[in-house]
C-alpha cells in the first residue's frame, strides 16, 4: 500500500436486530484502538439513526448504507434516497455488491446512475466488482471486472471519480470461506488501478482505495492487506463478530 488510506469495511448485510446492532457496536469500539484504520460500517438502513449517536465521537468510524436509489424522491416504494441515508448519518454507501445484482438485478446501467447521483449528493460509493467461478476458470475475469468498470463507473469525471472506494469481491470467495490467494487479490487489484490509470491517469489511480472483499477473516487478513495494491476490506460474515473485526481491522 502507497500513502492510501488503509480501511476495514463490515458489510452485516440482512443480520442483526437493533439491539443486536448497539450491543455489537459497543463492543468493537471497545475492543478496537487502533486510530489508524478508517473503520466504515455498512449497517442495515434502520439501524444507521441510532449508531450515528454512538459513533459520533470516534472519528475514524463511520457508516455506510448497503444500497440507495439513483432518484432524488418519489413514487419508488420502499427505497431509499442517498437525502435520507445522509440525514441519518451515511457518509458511504455500497453500490453494485454482487448479493444486488443477483438477486435484485442491478445492471451496471442502473449502477453507473446510483454512483454518479450518491457523489452528487455527497455520499461515497463503495462500487463492488467481481466475477463468478464460471467466469475466472473461463479466464475472462480480467475482461469482465475491466467491462463492469467501464459501465458502471467510467463514466464519472475524474473530479467525481476521486471520491470512490473500489472493492473487488471475487463472487466465488463471498460468503464461501474460499478466500483468494493474496496474489489473486493483488493480481487483480493491479489490474484495477492499470484500468483506472488509463482512464484516468497515475496520480488518480494512485489515490483510489481498492477494498479486497471474499471470505477475509482474521487469519487471512493480514497477507491480504500486505500486498501493494490491497488497501483493506470488505467484510462480510467476520464483521458480525466484535473480536474478528477488530482483529481483522489490526491486521495491517
Ligand atoms: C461481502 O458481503 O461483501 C463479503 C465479502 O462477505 P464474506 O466476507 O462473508 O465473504
Amino acid at each position: 500500500m502507497e500513502n492510501r488510506q488503509q480501511i476495514a469495511a463490515g458489510n452485516w448485510k440482512m443480520n442483526k436486530t437493533f439491539e443486536e446492532g448497539i450491543a455489537l457496536v459497543k463492543e468493537i469500539i471497545e475492543k478496537s484502538n487502533n486510530e489508524r484504520t478508517l473503520v466504515i460500517l455498512a449497517v442495515p438502513f434502520t439501524h444507521l439513526n441510532g449508531i450515528a449517536d454512538l459513533v459520533a465521537p470516534i472519528p475514524n468510524i463511520k457508516l455506510a448504507a448497503q444500497n440507495c436509489h439513483e432518484k432524488e424522491s418519489g413514487a419508488f416504494t420502499g427505497e431509499i434516497s442517498a437525502n435520507m441515508l445522509l440525514s441519518v448519518g451515511a457518509d458511504y454507501v455500497i453500490l453494485g455488491h454482487s448479493e444486488r445484482r443477483e438477486h435484485f438485478k442491478e445492471s451496471n446501467e442502473v449502477l453507473a446512475k446510483k454512483v454518479e447521483h450518491a457523489i452528487s449528493k455527497g455520499l461515497i460509493p463503495i462500487f463492488c466488482c467481481g466475477e463468478s467461478l464460471r467466469i475466472r476458470k473461463a479466464k475472462i475475469h480480467v475482461d469482465f471486472v475491466s467491462n463492469q468498470l467501464n459501465e458502471g463507473l467510467f463514466h464519472l469525471n475524474p473530479e467525481a471519480f476521486s471520491k470512490v472506494i473500489i472493492a473487488y469481491e471475487p463472487i466465488w470467495a463471498i460468503g464461501t470461506g474460499e478466500t483468494a490467494t493474496p496474489e489473486q487479490a493483488q493480481n487483480m487489484h493491479k489490474e484495477i488501478r492499470a484500468l483506472i490509470e488509463k482512464k484516468y491517469g497515475h496520480d488518480l489511480a494512485q489515490n483510489i482505495p481498492i477494498l479486497y472483499g471474499g471470505s477475509v477473516k482474521p487469519d487471512s487478513a493480514k497477507d491480504l492487506f500486505h500486498q501493494p495494491d490491497v488497501d483493506g476490506g470488505l467484510v462480510g460474515g467476520a464483521s458480525l463478530n466484535a473480536d474478528d473485526f477488530v482483529a481483522i481491522l489490526n491486521s495491517f
